[in-house]
């Protein structure tokens, strides 16, 4: 919007929340337009983000099939728009698309390890029919596609109640209370700061390349590790706790970006520390605004 863009905002608000963008309403080259792309969309546009449905286990798992049709009939509606208007379409694809991974770190050209018929299948299978869909309607209709490969990412703005690991530690670290570990914790992630994900998409969006791109940063923790580096940075007393593992919960994850650097030249920027600084204080925050509403 800075750069002259126009912007149209689409949300049906299952996940997302009006506070997150309402700093920009009222700004000339941006529109808030409350709609669920299940739904055909009729708009005039030259590139569009598909970055439609719940993202966080707990929040895909409650709604299955809700996040069945939002990556699929919503991927349908956003491709058949892109058609009819001509423009390029982004597609939010996933490390999920590679399951409980054979291969380490996961380049694009790994086919994936995935459960049909598990739990996280809804957001796992969807992803990857929205792929599929991606290159169907580039080799028939020549819809001019993007596919991110999308890696864990944590930033300013999540929600409090996402569920997901970043978010879940941060909060009980701030209060004291026990940090919930799933399983052993000797389970792997690698994180990446919201910053980079956007330039990430803006590059890809930009960019000639067509096939799969895996964005993430590749430094790679096991969350037993997650749980004292947030702890430390807290600086609190919570104790940390082992819970019951999840159902189909991918044992290792850490993206090879060789194909993003090569094409994009694009890498990430933030470490860790700086980016889960950022996000305690935006967390810090949040807690202080909701126990005085709580109040008032
Ligand atoms: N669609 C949409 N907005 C548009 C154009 C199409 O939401 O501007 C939807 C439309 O409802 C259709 C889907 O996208 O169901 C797929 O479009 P396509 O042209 O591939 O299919 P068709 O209309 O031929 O069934
Ligand atoms: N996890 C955890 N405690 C939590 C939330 C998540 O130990 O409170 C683990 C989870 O089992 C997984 C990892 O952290 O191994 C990342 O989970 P998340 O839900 O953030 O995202 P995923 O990468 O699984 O989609």
């Amino acid at each position: 919007m800075l750069a002259g863009h126009e912007v149209i905002v689409v949300d049906n608000f299952f996940t997302g929340r009006k506070r997150n963008v309402e700093h920009w309403v009222g700004h000339e080259n941006f529109e808030l337009v409350h709609h669920d792309i299940v739904r055909p969309l009729y708009l005039e546009v030259d590139e569009i983000y598909h970055l439609a449905s719940p993202a966080s286990p707990p929040h895909y798992m409650l709604n299955p099939v809700k996040t069945i049709k939002t990556n699929t009939l919503g991927t349908i509606n956003m491709l058949g728009l892109a058609k009819r208007v001509g423009a390029r379409v982004l597609i939010a694809s996933t490390s999920e698309v590679y399951g409980d991974p054979n291969e380490h770190p996961q380049a694009e050209t790994y086919w994936g390890h995935v459960n049909p018929i598990g739990p996280r299948a809804c957001y796992d299978e969807g992803k990857r029919v929205a792929e599929t869909l991606s290159y169907a309607y580039m080799r028939q209709e020549g819809v001019s596609v993007r596919v991110a490969r999308i890696f864990n990412t944590f930033g300013p703005r999540m929600h409090m109640n996402d569920g997901r690991v970043v978010s879940n530690f941060i909060l009980q670290a701030l209060q004291n209370d026990s940090i919930t570990i799933y399983g052993s914790g000797k389970q792997t992630r690698s994180f990446q700061y919201v910053s980079d994900l956007v330039d990430g998409l803006v590059a890809l969006m930009a960019s000639n390349y067509t096939l799969p791109v895996n964005i993430g940063n590749p430094v790679e923790h096991t969350i037993e590790k997650f749980a004292r580096i947030i702890k430390d940075l807290v600086g609190a007393t919570s104790e940390i706790v082992e819970l019951a593992a999840v159902e189909d919960d991918p044992q290792r994850r850490r993206p090879d970006i060789s194909r993003a650097k090569k094409y994009l030249s694009w890498e990430p920027k933030v470490p860790l520390a700086e980016g889960l600084k950022k996000t305690i204080v935006y967390f810090a925050k949040e807690l202080q605004r909701t126990k005085h509403s709580q109040k008032t």
